[in-house]
């Protein structure tokens, strides 16, 4: 075990930490406080905004496999949200943090829910939203200030240099009684077993990799009550093994809560 004089575990204030993985040239190290892998030392502002211009550069093949498998994304949706017992209420404003090209946008529209805004860092994707008549810009998460009912942070929060920060914004633009919804990689038994194959490893982009405790650890620090949970995804990518086998591995790992994902539903308390 070491000690990082120069870096403190975000979520729980520990200087300790053990190596992880080494990716990319990245390593990971993981907290003995919470067990989260963070990677070490976090990548500059600089060094993740050069990169995201490049990923999304190239954003056209990526932009266009969202709209093809709208359907896709659709039904995972509603079978989350139905599974979380979450209920859209048309008349709610809602706030989607990282919304690429807006589908989850063009989602809630198709729900009936029309007060919706989206924000992310690719201007490129942004324009996409934009041609689709959508309401969302490039502003920064931390410089908003309106008020809403719900806010989904659907695979962003392991982005954030931040993510206690974040949350903490992410609470005073909720109403009173609003809602946040996340979605995550979440380690446990599947990351343990695929060790640095783990899809989720994945440099400079996904910078704190959670487990389910220290995910609801930092909720609770940052006034957050939750709800309910469900966990996704059995390690296996799309195309990587058979369609049938996938869907059975998926299955099982959603029924014994063993998935690496997390999506939960919390609340904001006072
Ligand atoms: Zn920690």
């Amino acid at each position: 075990m070491k000690s990082k004089n120069d870096f403190e575990c975000k979520i729980c204030g520990v200087t300790e930490f053990n190596f992880d993985v080494r990716k990319s040239d990245y390593t990971y190290v993981v907290c003995a406080g919470c067990g989260t892998s963070i990677i070490y030392p976090l990548p500059t502002e600089r060094i993740l905004n050069e990169f995201y211009e490049i990923y999304f550069e190239d954003g056209g093949n990526y932009l266009q496999t969202r709209e093809l498998d709208k359907n896709v994304y659709f039904n995972d949706y509603d079978q989350t949200f139905s599974d979380l017992f979450f209920e859209l209420k048309p008349q709610w404003k809602y706030l989607d943090v990282g919304c690429a090209t807006g589908i989850f946008l063009d989602y809630l529209k198709e729900k009936k829910c029309v007060d919706t805004k989206g924000i992310d860092v690719s201007s490129e994707m942004i324009k996409n939203a934009n041609r689709k008549g959508l309401n969302c810009t490039t502003e920064d998460l931390l410089s908003l200030n309106q008020k809403f009912n719900l806010i989904t942070l659907w695979d962003v929060l392991e982005h954030f240099i931040d993510p206690k920060q974040s949350l903490k914004k992410v609470h005073q633009l909720l109403e009173k009684d609003g809602n946040l919804i996340i979605q995550t990689p979440c380690r446990g038994i599947i990351s343990q077993q695929l060790k640095d194959e783990w899809r989720h490893y994945n440099p400079p982009q996904h910078i704190y990799l959670f487990n389910q405790n220290s995910l609801f650890r930092l909720l609770t620090s940052t006034n957050f009550m939750i709800v309910n949970w469900i966990r996704i995804g059995s390690g296996n990518t799309a195309g990587t093994i058979p369609l049938n086998s996938k869907k059975i591995f998926d299955t099982i790992s959603k029924n014994l809560g063993i998935g690496d994902n997390i999506i939960l539903w919390a609340k904001r308390r006072d």
